[in-house]
Formats: C-alpha cells, structure tokens, sequence
C-alpha cells in the first residue's frame, strides 16, 4: 500500500508533515520548566478552537473514548439518571461506557440515519419535574452514519423546561472540522480526541470542562484515578500533570491549533463544507443514497453512502484498500454491510477529495456496481471548479 496515497476514514486523519515533526522530539523532562512551554500554548490554542474562555481543558493520554470515560466518571454518581440517543455506533458505545458505570440510562433509539431527537430530549426533560436527569448526551457529529446533531437547539431545551442536568457532547469528529461553541450553547463536557479535526495522531483526548460541571465533581461517587480530573486541573495549573504526559504530541497538538487558528476557524469549517459538498455532489452523481436522511444533518466530516441492493458495502472497502491502496470506512455496528464512508476532514483539499472520489467510483465498477465511471468525479470537478478561489 502506497503511504503517499490520503486516507479517506474518518478518523484518524491526514497528518499534515508539519505536525508529525512536531511530534517527534527527544526526551524532554515533564518536571521542567521547557515543559509548561509547550502545555500553555496547546491549553490556550484548544481552549480558543472549543470556544471557551470561562471552561478549564484537560487533556488525557488516551484515545477519545477516554474523554467519555473522563467526563461521566467525574460528574456523575452510581444511579444517577442519564438522557441519551442511540443512533449509531459511537452513541451506543457511549451509552454502553454509561451502563456499564452504573448509570440509569433512558435512551431514545433513533433510525441509523437520524439526528438527535431534540422534541424527544425536550418532551423529556420537561417530564422530569423532579429533575432527576443529571446528564444530557449529545453526540455532534455521529461518525458511523456521517449525521451532525443541533446541540444549540439542546441546549435551549434544557433552558426552556429550566433544567439543570449537565450537557456533554461528543465532539470527536466534530471539533476542528465544523462549529462548535462551548461557552455559547453552554456545553458542560466537551469531548474531543487528536487523530480527527486536530489532524494529529491517535493519543490524547481532550476534554472542557464548564465551572458548573466543575462544582459537580465533588459529591459525583463515580471511582477514578487516571481520569479524575481534579488532579488534571490542580497539576495543569502549576504547569505539570499527575503522571508522565504525551510531550511530543502536546507539541503536536499546540502547533495543530496554531494552525486551525492561522487558517481561521470559519474558514476551516468553510473548508470543510465545500469538499463536503463535493462528495455529496458525487453521490448523487453516481445515483446513490446518503444514509443521513435530510440534507440539514449532513456532516461536514464524514459521508455515510449506501450501497445499492445486494451489495457488500465492506466488499467494497477491502477491495479499494487491496487493488488501489486506498482507505475509506466501512460500515459499522447495525449499518456493517451497508454503508461505506468516506472521511472528509482535516488536513484535505479538494484536489485530495478528487482522488478519493475517483478510487470509489473505481472500485465501484470494478465490483459492478450500476455507476457510470467517472459521473462523481465530473460532478465534483464542476463543483469544485465554480467555487474555488
Ligand atoms: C472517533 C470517535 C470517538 C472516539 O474514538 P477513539 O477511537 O477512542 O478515539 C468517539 N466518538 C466519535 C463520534 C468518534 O468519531
């Protein structure tokens, strides 16, 4: 397989050279003063990428999943009521990690395709007088079905039934790639990790956390220790962290923000929507359906397509990985078979999009499906054209 061929998964994404030398430097002493050097610019630069200037932000040695882990465990206590929606694979993952802590989930089970339920959260949330939901799940931008939920619609649910349960977002495929605003749409957990919109690695997990959710950690009983986040925010104030962090990657990670910042964030999420855009103008090209189901929760980051009748959607994928070294996402969880995704975020260009375009619509016909070679391509390249510059 070619390593100069771009990826096409959502997740983890391109990685910009840039970014993988800033990665790599030689051992340096965490317990030094060279450390907090490094950790100040990559705590501001995320802080300003979440829009936050009131949340404090920790960030974990994990994956993202750790982020989840990190924000139910230090807010929330065994019993405790939980708001969710199960509409694809990461969502019910989340509310997996939920049951698993012991939490009383009521989760709303939503066609894979579909958005979070907000009529359903609000109709909820002003059923519950006795506000015994501690925590409302939102899950931005749902990576197995390519589907971006309203989370400032959420918010104003919560506001208008007065409810005071914390709002946690999953913003893993979401943040860096597409609006996000902590502070505003006062989000009181927001999760991202660096292998997605922060073009970095798989590695560090990046939780805000609002001065609200802040006060909650106290009386929450969840147990934790790598993820307790009031060591993190004791030990990142003074510059250190309770246990060996990740120091290249925090490098990584503050020259990544630079860079979102450098481009301007309305511009990277303008980036994003216009090679969005183009692959959606290709799908319809070929004649074919995008497993989001109305075009106001089309992802930016991550287009879910459905195979037609009787085809192998994972047939597909592995083909493209063998015979042109190409990678997209498969299907994943009640969709396995189904979909396949083509991941459009972080460091791609419209020219980068062509060529993954072009690799499906290969493989496509290789495998006989009913497209016509190179109708999502010229689609493309005609959108693509009239709106660069
Ligand atoms: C990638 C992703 C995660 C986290 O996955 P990790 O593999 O633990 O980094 C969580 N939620 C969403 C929506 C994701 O896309």
């Amino acid at each position: 397989m070619s390593d100069q061929n771009p990826v096409f998964i959502p997740g983890p994404t391109n990685i910009p050279d840039v970014l993988r030398k800033a990665c790599d430097m030689p051992t340096l002493d965490h317990r030094s003063a060279v450390f907090d050097t490094i950790l100040k610019p990559a705590l501001a630069g995320v802080k300003k990428v979440l829009k936050t200037e009131e949340g404090e932000v920790v960030i974990f040695p994990s994956s993202g999943t750790g982020g989840w882990e990190a924000a139910i465990s230090n807010t929330l206590s065994a019993g405790d009521k939980v708001l969710a929606a199960q509409q694809g694979m990461f969502s019910q993952k989340w509310i997996d990690m939920c049951e698993r802590h012991g939490l009383d989930m009521q989760v709303f089970e939503v066609e894979w395709g579909e958005a979070c339920p907000v009529v359903s959260y609000a109709e909820a949330l002003l059923a519950d007088t006795n506000h015994e939901i501690k925590a409302v799940l939102v899950t931005h931008n749902e990576t197995a079905t390519g589907v971006l939920s309203d989370v400032a619609a959420v918010r104003r649910a919560m506001d208008a039934a007065g409810h005071p349960a914390l709002l946690y977002v999953d913003g893993v495929s979401s943040i860096g790639s597409m609006d996000f605003r902590m502070d505003e749409w006062g989000v009181d957990l927001a999760i991202a990790g660096s292998q997605k919109g922060f073009m970095l690695p798989a590695g560090l997990s990046i939780v805000g956390i609002s001065q609200k959710a802040i006060a909650t950690m106290e009386q929450a009983d969840l147990p934790r220790y790598y993820f307790d986040l009031r060591d993190m925010i004791a030990q990142l104030a003074v510059g250190g962290y309770p246990y060996t962090p990740v120091v290249g990657m925090l490098n990584g990670l503050a020259k990544s923000t630079e860079m979102l910042l450098e481009e301007g964030l309305d511009n990277v999420f303008a980036r994003h929507h216009r090679i969005a855009e183009g692959v959606r103008t290709a799908v319809r090209a070929w004649g074919l359906e995008i497993c989001a189901v109305r075009e106001e929760i089309y992802s930016d980051s991550v287009t879910a397509i459905l195979a037609p009748e009787g085809f192998d959607a994972t047939e597909l994928v592995n083909h493209a990985s063998n015979k042109y070294g190409v990678s997209f996402g498969g299907g994943l969880g009640k969709v396995a078979g189904k979909v396949f995704r083509i991941g459009h975020l972080g460091s791609l260009t419209d020219v980068m999009a062509l060529s993954g375009i072009a690799t499906a619509e290969m493989a496509m016909v290789d495998l006989g499906y009913p497209i016509t070679l190179g109708s999502g391509v010229a689609a493309a390249q005609e959108y693509y054209r009239t709106t660069a510059g």
